[in-house]
């Protein structure tokens, strides 16, 4: 079993989705855990991981899209816990449109949030993992920035910038301690999802070979390996949790 005794884990966008779930699966294994997120109910979230798995926990208000907010968020957690072992870049938006009526206010804002977020983050993170000399950071990018998809120009070219990111960084931070990796998760079980119109659902799943949508519990487990020792020989990688879809 993979234990995590001892380590701080910082999920951004954690107060619900597949956020929460990693953040619980970190817990469990029984880290630390920051709960960061624009949402109020990220305190919630942060009271219930505690009360479940007996673990300390601390909800951190924070708006990825600004840097000084993920500086904040950064020197917070070093003033609680005084380390950073683990950091989830997951906060995500999606603003869907077919790329000849994408209002350009929708491109910047997936954008700002999906990808100049995980810049704003990374970065404040990066300096404190350099003075520990450790750290696992994973970035949750999306099979649609393998292969794109209609409608999601903005969304597809925020998630395939994410990997330029990670492929980078890790190349800066592997002879410092400090691995760092991407999942990208296919179609999952969250409200990012739900929204979606029946026959678009049905249609996602007629792509899907294991012809069903994955859960966030799916994205966790990978997230815990990632943030584990298990992994680590391995920087740089797209870990695809998709049922199959991109093969
Ligand atoms: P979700 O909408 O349920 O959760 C996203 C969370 O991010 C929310 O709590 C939201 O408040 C938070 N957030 C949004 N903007 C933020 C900001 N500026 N600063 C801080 N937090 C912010 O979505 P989800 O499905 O759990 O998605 C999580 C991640 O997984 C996203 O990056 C998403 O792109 C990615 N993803 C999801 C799917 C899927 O099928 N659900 C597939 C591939 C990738």
């Amino acid at each position: 079993m993979i234990n995590l005794k001892d380590q701080i884990a910082v999920v951004t966008g954690s107060a619900r989705g597949i956020g929460r779930a990693m953040a619980e699966k970190f817990a469990e294994a029984g880290a630390k855990v920051v709960i960061t997120d624009i949402l109020e109910d990220g305190e919630k979230t942060a009271q219930e991981i505690a009360e479940k798995y007996g673990v300390e926990t601390k909800f951190i208000v924070s708006n990825v899209t600004d840097y000084e907010s993920a500086k904040n968020l950064v020197k917070t957690t070093l003033e609680v816990f005084g380390k950073i072992d683990i950091f989830v870049n997951n906060a995500g938006i999606t603003r869907d449109g077919l790329f000849l009526r994408m209002k350009e206010d929708d491109f910047d804002r997936v954008i700002s949030v999906n990808l100049k977020g995980v810049f704003n983050c990374t970065q404040a993170v990066f300096k404190a993992m350099v003075k520990q000399r450790s750290g696992s950071i994973i970035n949750i990018s999306s099979v649609i920035g393998l292969i794109g998809n209609v409608g999601q120009t903005n969304y597809a070219a925020s998630k395939a910038g994410i990997l330029g990111i990670t492929k980078s960084v890790a190349r800066e931070g592997a002879r410092r301690g400090i691995r760092v990796n991407a999942i990208a998760p296919g179609f999952i079980k969250t409200d990012m999802t739900h929204i979606l119109k029946e026959e678009v659902q049905k249609q996602i799943l007629s792509q899907i070979p294991m012809g069903e949508m994955g859960t966030p519990e799916d994205i966790a487990n990978t997230a815990l390996f990632l943030a584990s020792d298990l992994s680590k020989y391995i920087t740089g990688q797209v870990i695809t949790i998709d049922g199959g879809m991109v093969m």
